[in-house]
């Protein structure tokens, strides 16, 4: 199965598809980790996204497009695919339907995650990750169980996003509004849409997202 998790910044994206790839095996394709992974290696792509992403906008269609075209050559794929964070605008929409057809892989589902301005602003604000196996925390949230030492690898190296300050955030809801969520018409359209209530608990997001997949 090859699902498309869409939201605004914060709206839990990266979360679920982290439980979905523990429950089903399934790959996590995030273009803004792949992104964030180049800035740190220093890539020539890497160097142009970093100053546009810690301003809170959209990378190119270009890069972006590239960087999922190439990941879809690797044979892990087949074993089914959560795209989070891509596609970002219709044109990366086209050209993603355009891969997948050309690999002859389906897109099951697109799934909308609903979430209010004021509360993806306290989430992203609040959010923070373990440097050592990039499970996802919260403030208020999603503390750790033991204070400073990740669940889930023992890591107490924790890093904190240049762009989840209030100001890129304000930002990033702008470019979600113009340019991401015309895509919530646009696979309306094609009959692949469900909606869940980003807003509850996680577990219950979870729920809703397997009940929407099934
Ligand atoms: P996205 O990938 O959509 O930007 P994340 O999955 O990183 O969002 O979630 C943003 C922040 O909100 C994280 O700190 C995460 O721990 C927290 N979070 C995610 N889902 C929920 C939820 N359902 N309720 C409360 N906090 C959540
Ligand atoms: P969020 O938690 O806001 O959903 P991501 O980690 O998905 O953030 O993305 C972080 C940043 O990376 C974005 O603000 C943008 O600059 C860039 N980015 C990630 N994915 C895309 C994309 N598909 N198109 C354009 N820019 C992207
Ligand atoms: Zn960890």
């Amino acid at each position: 199965m090859n699902i498309i998790l869409l939201g605004p910044p914060g709206a839990g994206k990266g979360t679920q598809a982290r439980i979905l790839v523990e429950r089903d095996g399934m790959v996590q394709l995030s273009t803004g980790d792949m992104l964030r992974s180049a800035v740190a290696a220093g890539t020539e792509i890497g160097k142009q996204a970093k100053a546009v992403m810690d301003a809170g906008a959209l990378v190119t269609d270009e890069i972006v497009i590239g960087i999922i075209s190439e990941r879809l050559e690797q044979p892990d794929v087949k074993g089914g695919v959560i795209f989070d964070g891509f596609p970002r605008t219709l044109a990366q929409a086209d050209a993603l339907g355009e891969l997948l057809a050309r690999k002859g892989m389906a897109l099951d589902s697109v799934v909308e995650m609903r979430c209010d301005d004021d509360e993806l602003v306290t989430r992203v604000t609040g959010r923070f990750t373990c440097g050592g196996c990039g499970e996802g925390y919260h403030t208020t949230f999603k503390q750790p169980a033991a204070e400073g030492v990740c669940d889930k690898c023992g890591a107490s190296d924790f890093k904190y996003r240049p762009d989840d300050n209030e100001d890129a955030m304000r930002t990033r809801l702008l470019a979600y509004y113009k340019e991401t969520s015309p895509l919530i018409g646009y696979y309306h359209a094609k009959g692949s849409l469900a909606a869940v209530d980003g807003t509850a608990e996680i577990d219950e997001v979870t729920a809703q997202i397997a009940a929407a997949l099934n």
